[in-house]
């Protein structure tokens, strides 16, 4: 049985998580972290036996074989500053978007010693988004073909643009040889002058209970291609990041993708 601590045990994420692994034989939470660790009956109901701090988690990580942590960047910065030495030599799976850059300095050290997959998206859909994506924005002239992306999230999701989002702006520009800083664009408003050929619009809509839509738009002068994915259901994301977290225990330390997980060329990372 594969044991997992989950960081963020108390949120949508985390409790989606903790539901599926309830119904599987082959994994158990041996606990979990998210703020306030909790009396046990409490942890309990959440499917763990204990919570602790993100700063505090060195002895219950030490116990497990990997770690999943769905939370928010400086949670998964405190794992990362608190728990290096006990993360050495296990697994750690990350769908926690929006990190800081200094966040993913310490990942890629962290990848040293222990076994790593960043993944803006775990679902099967968008990983294969990401891959048509790539193929065609390089398939198209980027003169005539413009490439907007829009978002849409419930109200309470706290980064804009989502990780997914800024994964597909990375790949459609890696698809026409650019570099998505340069040619990034945040939303517009006001005296936004024309749009500069080769700009990638990035736009987010936010409100009620939208788990993740996402539709890239490559829009020319007579005609528009709009590929796009809709989330029907949060357990989808954890569904694919137990997938990971099967598929990852036990492996060397590096970095891995979820493609490599998928069997799919191209893929999500960060
Ligand atoms: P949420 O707000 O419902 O849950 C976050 C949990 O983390 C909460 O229980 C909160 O108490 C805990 N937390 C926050 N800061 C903490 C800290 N400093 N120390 C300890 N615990 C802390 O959020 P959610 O909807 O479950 O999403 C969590 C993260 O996962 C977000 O970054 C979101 O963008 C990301 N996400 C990724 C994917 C994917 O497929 N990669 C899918 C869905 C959500």
């Amino acid at each position: 049985v594969t044991s997992l601590v989950i960081c963020g045990i108390r949120g949508r994420m985390g409790q989606a998580l903790a539901q599926l692994v309830a119904g599987a034989d082959d994994l158990q939470v041996s606990a979990g972290i998210d703020r306030d660790p909790a009396a046990g009956t409490e942890a309990r109901e959440l499917g763990c036996p204990r919570i602790e701090d993100a700063g505090r988690a060195a002895g219950v990580i030490r116990e497990a074989d990997v770690v999943i942590d769905f939370s928010a960047p400086d949670a998964t910065h405190e794992l990362l500053t608190g728990s290096a030495d006990a993360l050495a030599g296990r697994a750690l799976v990350i769908g926690t978007t929006g990190l800081e850059a200094a966040t993913e300095r310490l990942l890629e050290e962290q990848a040293g010693r222990t076994a790593v997959l960043t993944a803006a998206n775990f679902s099967i859909g968008v990983n294969l988004l990401v891959t048509l994506v790539e193929q065609t924005a390089a398939a198209l002239d980027a003169g005539a073909w413009d490439i907007e992306i829009v978002e849409a999230h419930h109200g309470r999701k706290v980064d804009a643009p989502s990780g997914t989002a800024l994964a597909l702006a990375d790949a459609a520009s890696r698809g026409r040889g650019a570099k998505l800083d340069e040619v990034r664009r945040d939303g517009r408003s006001g005296r936004t002058g024309v749009r500069p050929p080769g700009e990638i619009g990035l736009h987010a809509v936010r409100g009620g209970g939208v788990i993740g839509d996402h539709a890239v738009m490559f829009i020319a002068a007579r005609e528009r291609i709009e590929l796009s994915h809709h989330a029907l259901d949060r357990s989808l994301f954890a569904e694919g990041a137990l997938a990971a977290a099967r598929w990852i225990a036990g492996r060397s330390p590096g970095r891995y993708t979820m493609a490599q997980v998928l069997g799919l060329h191209g893929g999500t990372r960060g």
